[in-house]
């Protein structure tokens, strides 16, 4: 017997139309479709006619559900496994049952389409040659911050989901954290009527959404872009301390050589830094 297919469908993140005519026809094609919500997914399948037999798969019936459709994918049938909005898998039910394919042998196809991070980073106006996606942030304060200090030397484009009843909280710690210059952008209900995006430092998307309570409503995606590079002749505090430790012990010119030499950093700029460090009260450098 020919073991079946599960077919992973990106359906629209907010306009109906946002679907590929290869995820129409997979999702009228196949034997059975798995929704995360069969309720939520009921309109979409509707309105392009697709008739396929519908069965609940999310989080809380992961195993369950998902030991009877690797029984029916084992048996030869079809199944296209979709979940509310977007790519299945991101922030979404579905990842257990792709690697449980991958561990029997069973074949996954993606039908791409959709999804909030890429349609944001599109269009946001950041950088978008690298990025991570690091999904919702922590829900309280401490954690939401220690998040963000793990982030703050970031050398390339975060994307975050962010629910309407957060964003502020989130915003607000974004720029306790990471300073209110940080370049960021928010896209909010893209595809959506009320699409809106918003680039700028974190401070001014703050106030935008401070003087607009329409704009704190809906869906959110909020990108920070990479932290400023340091001027060329900074000196990064391990390299410092190290300086520091070397001008006690030798000689300024031995100690700014020695600590080039380790650093990689130019002489000179080191030389200049130990010359500060001498004029500093309650030090003492051997010349
Ligand atoms: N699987 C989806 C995807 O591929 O983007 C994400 C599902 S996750 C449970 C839902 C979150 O995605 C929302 O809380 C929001 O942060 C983001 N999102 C989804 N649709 C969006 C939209 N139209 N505009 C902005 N953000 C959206």
């Amino acid at each position: 017997m020919q073991n079946g297919i599960l077919y992973v469908v990106s359906t629209p993140i907010g306009h109906l139309a946002d679907i590929t005519y290869r995820a129409v026809e997979t999702l009228q094609k196949v034997d059975l479709i798995a929704a995360e919500d069969t309720r939520h997914s009921r309109p979409l399948l509707q309105h392009y006619g697709i008739t396929t037999p519908v069965i609940a798969y999310h989080d809380h019936n992961e195993e369950g559900a998902g030991y009877q459709l690797l029984r029916r994918l084992e048996e030869g049938q079809q199944i296209a496994m979709i979940s509310d909005a977007g790519t299945p898998l991101i922030r979404d039910p579905g990842f257990q049952l792709v690697r449980e394919c991958h561990r029997r042998n069973l074949r996954v196809v993606p039908i791409p389409g959709p999804s909030a991070l890429l349609c944001a980073l599109a269009a946001a106006g950041v950088a978008p040659d690298r990025f991570s996606f690091e999904g919702f942030p922590p829900r309280t304060r401490n954690a939401r911050q220690e998040f963000f200090r793990e982030l703050r030397h970031a050398s390339q484009t975060v994307i975050l989901y962010e629910a309407s009843h957060r964003i502020m909280a989130t915003l607000a710690d974004a720029i306790t954290i990471l300073g209110p210059e940080r370049e960021a952008a928010i896209g909010r209900e893209l595809t959506k009527r009320h699409e809106t995006l918003l680039h700028g430092p974190l401070e001014q998307l703050q106030e935008s959404l401070r003087q607009s309570p329409n704009q704190r409503k809906g869906e959110f995606v909020l990108l920070i872009a990479a932290a400023p590079a340091p001027p060329a002749d900074a000196i990064p505090p391990d390299t410092e301390q190290m300086l520091t430790l070397l001008l006690a012990e030798l000689p300024l010119k031995r100690a700014c050589a020695l600590a080039a030499q380790i650093s990689g950093m130019s002489k000179n700029v080191l030389y200049r830094r130990a010359l500060e460090l001498n004029e500093e009260p309650d030090r003492e450098v051997s010349i």
